[in-house]
């Protein structure tokens, strides 16, 4: 067990899972490998890495991960059937998620199911995974929209059958960070359970929600690269990684600064192309065009720097634009060997602007050596 000097929480990313579950993506063996390892060079403690009951195909790739030797704990995730679990042994993965039916929603209009069933049913496949040599977590799907005695009494059966850890899925994203807090800090109240926060972000709250349900107790989050995930996707490794450590001095030990080659990898085997303005990892995350922005990171970063990009393996891109000052201008121009004056540099900035109202984005080097020929 490692003994951390900060307050730490431990990140389960389930990019190989619940990210490959966003319609229309997936893996090939060898991309699922590398991606594997990637995350585990940048020191993610946890992964998810796929559902073994797929098939034959999908439990190879599981057996080859766990041939990587990789220093991750691995995880498969399985629905609560005998069989399911039983094709999850033996493939080298350490934690099995046996995901179960939280809400009475769930519990009526999908399994048409009683509640004294479901408890039932929890202990024997919690007990079952055990004997075959699992860390057991119990996943409650859809405990937002469930009742909170039914998320404590799925807890209770869980570890008196076990298992070590729940997870707590906001399985179609409606909770806000208050509602996460009051809920996670609730579930903390009544088990010693590992709690482990699932979210997804069709309110755009998942990283919120995750941070919210750490301050509340939980002490595993599920994240994806990117935020890669179905429909609106999970939480995003690098948005939570960096709001805990921002935010609430909360570690992790995952350098992120090799993170823009894992979000590009998983961008392109996704077929998801980052949106330019994504927090982090997007191509303008940290673009500077206004002036008086520029002006300020010119004289002391720390004037417009909310975390050093560095952190991220990033670093700060001025371009030029409509709300450009002259001495940007003078700065980018000189970049490009070109010394300008003041009055020099006032008549390329109008060149500049017209040229972005025309074209929609900022100019290029070559278009800017372009602009000051004209
Ligand atoms: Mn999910």
């Amino acid at each position: 067990m490692t003994i951390h000097s900060a307050p730490f929480v431990t990140i389960n990313d389930t990019t190989l899972r619940d990210g490959e579950q966003s319609a229309g993506v997936a893996f090939s063996l060898e991309e699922r490998l590398d991606i594997a390892s990637r995350l585990d060079a940048l020191g993610v403690p946890e992964l998810e890495i796929g559902i073994p009951a797929m098939g034959e195909f999908e439990r190879e790739g599981i057996r080859a991960i766990a041939a990587l030797g990789l220093g991750a704990r691995l995880m498969v995730w399985s629905r609560m059937h005998r069989a399911d679990i039983e094709a999850a042994a033996g493939l080298g993965a350490h934690l099995i998620d046996i995901s179960v039916p939280a809400s009475d929603q769930h519990l009526r209009s999908k399994l048409r199911q009683s509640r004294d069933w479901l408890l039932d049913q929890i202990g024997e496949h919690v007990r079952l995974a055990r004997d075959l040599g699992f860390d057991v977590g119990v996943g409650a799907e859809d405990a937002s929209r469930g009742d909170p005695d039914l998320l404590a009494a799925i807890a209770e059966a869980a570890q008196a059958a076990g298992a070590r850890r729940i997870r707590f899925a906001d399985t179609l994203g409606v909770l806000d960070p208050f509602a996460t807090f009051d809920r996670i800090r609730a579930l903390r109240a009544v088990t010693d359970l590992e709690i482990e926060m699932h979210a997804h972000d069709d309110l755009g709250m998942a990283t919120a929600n995750t941070l919210a349900a750490v301050r509340g107790g939980a002490t595993h989050v599920n994240t994806t690269v990117n935020g890669l995930g179905e429909r609106s996707g999970n939480a995003p490794l690098e948005e939570v990684v960096l709001g805990l450590h921002v935010c609430n001095g909360i570690e992790t030990g995952i350098d992120l600064a090799g993170f823009p080659q894992i979000s590009e990898r998983v961008a392109v085997a996704s077929g998801r192309p980052l949106p330019w303005q994504k927090s982090i990892v997007g191509e303008g995350a940290f673009t500077h065009e206004a002036g008086i922005h520029v002006d300020g990171l010119l004289k002391d970063p720390a004037n417009y720097q909310g975390f050093d990009p560095q952190l991220v393996g990033r670093s700060h891109r001025i371009v030029l634009g409509k709300h450009s000052g002259a001495r940007a201008v003078q700065l980018v121009m000189a970049g490009l060997g070109h010394a300008l004056d003041d009055e020099e540099a006032r008549s390329m900035l109008v060149r500049v602007r017209r040229f972005v109202a025309d074209a929609k984005h900022s100019p290029s080097d070559t278009e800017l050596l372009h602009l000051l020929r004209g």
